[in-house]
């Protein structure tokens, strides 16, 4: 069967004719298949749900208990049937519970990523590379500029300004699902022992993370009690979001850093007034791009959300047929 009558965009999102369902869609539709829990692919509102336990307990968390009306949890790598389609979940280093999804059928497979990574990351599970005809990938960072350094190298920036200035307090501005833990535990990892205040945002999810066995060590409200003086030499981390209202003020004469793969761009972190900007993303770089479209083996590469054009230039140039696939509704809150 050809890919496309497989696998198309719909205004709802990518569906799935012969299966009947949609991939990630950004409408309340009747049945959808989940790859992560951040809010452009995971909304409430759909008659029934298929993803890893992970991320339906997230949207649980984020929308409340009945954010469909039936759910199914699917176990990495097992093949569920959907109208004769078979589908299986893969993980994809995103996030915790992240996965790629293949969608199989007459001899056709497409394996849709989601958001993924290569970088380690202690916090979920690294991503599979997954044979398959059609690969469709994002590209948040489809651009050369875009290289990551290692995780650590960042951390140990936060960590050296933070022995530098023992009598401020670094904010620390990171998304609420995945990159804030992620940050978190490169700081244990890193050999910070104290405790790391929190952002009311990041509690609940914070706490999943604990109760799924990635250590966190120990989080604390960052209210105010005892005075400003409480958060002298702390690292606070909370949603870029908080960082603009009077929450921010509370701190003395703070430092304020963010991860995300944008701080690679000194112009916007200057423009968000940014003075440590700190290179840790939850999506693939330009590298990592490129190595995995190799990887799968895809003869295909169907490119979305994101920096399309120069990635498909790209497959072009090394003899593999590439197209843009124009999804709308996709913002990624965790870049
Ligand atoms: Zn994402």
């Amino acid at each position: 069967m050809r890919a496309r009558d497989l696998l198309h965009p719909r205004p709802e999102g990518l569906y799935c004719p012969p299966g009947d369902f949609f991939i990630d869609p950004v409408r309340p539709v009747d049945r959808a298949l989940i790859t992560h829990g951040h809010s452009d692919h995971a909304r409430s509102g759909h008659r029934s749900v298929l993803a890893t336990q992970q991320t339906l307990d997230i949207m649980g968390l984020r929308y409340g208990e009945h954010f469909a009306d039936t759910t199914q949890a699917a176990r990495l790598g097992e093949t569920i049937a959907l109208n004769g389609v078979s589908v299986s979940f893969h993980p994809a280093g995103h996030v915790l519970g992240s996965a790629q999804i293949a969608v199989e059928h007459q001899g056709t497979r497409i394996v849709a990523s989601g958001d993924y990574k290569r970088q380690k990351d202690a916090t979920c599970r690294p991503f599979e590379p997954i044979r398959c005809d059609v690969f469709i990938t994002e590209a948040t960072f489809g651009l050369p500029v875009f290289r990551h350094p290692p995780d650590t190298e960042e951390i140990a920036r936060l960590l050296k300004s933070a022995a530098q200035f023992p009598e401020r307090s670094h904010l620390v501005g990171a998304y609420a699902l995945g990159k804030a833990q992620r940050v978190m535990r490169l700081l244990r990892d890193a050999g910070y022992d104290r405790p790391i205040y929190i952002h009311g945002a990041l509690a609940r999810l914070s706490e999943y993370y604990q109760g799924q066995g990635i250590d966190l060590g120990t989080l604390e409200p960052a209210t105010v009690e005892g005075g400003k003086d409480d958060f002298a030499g702390a690292i606070v981390v909370g949603p870029p979001s908080a960082f603009a209202d009077r929450w921010a003020r509370r701190f003395p004469d703070p430092i304020s850093c963010f991860a995300s793969g944008w701080m690679r761009i000194r112009q916007r972190a200057k423009q968000g007034g940014v003075e440590l900007p700190l290179i840790i993303s939850d999506h693939a770089d330009w590298d990592e791009l490129t190595g995995t479209i190799k990887e799968t083996g895809a003869e295909e590469i169907w490119v979305t959300h994101g920096r399309e054009e120069a990635l498909v230039r790209w497959c072009e140039l090394e003899g593999i047929a590439a197209r843009p696939l124009h999804l709308v509704g996709y913002e990624d809150e965790g870049d």
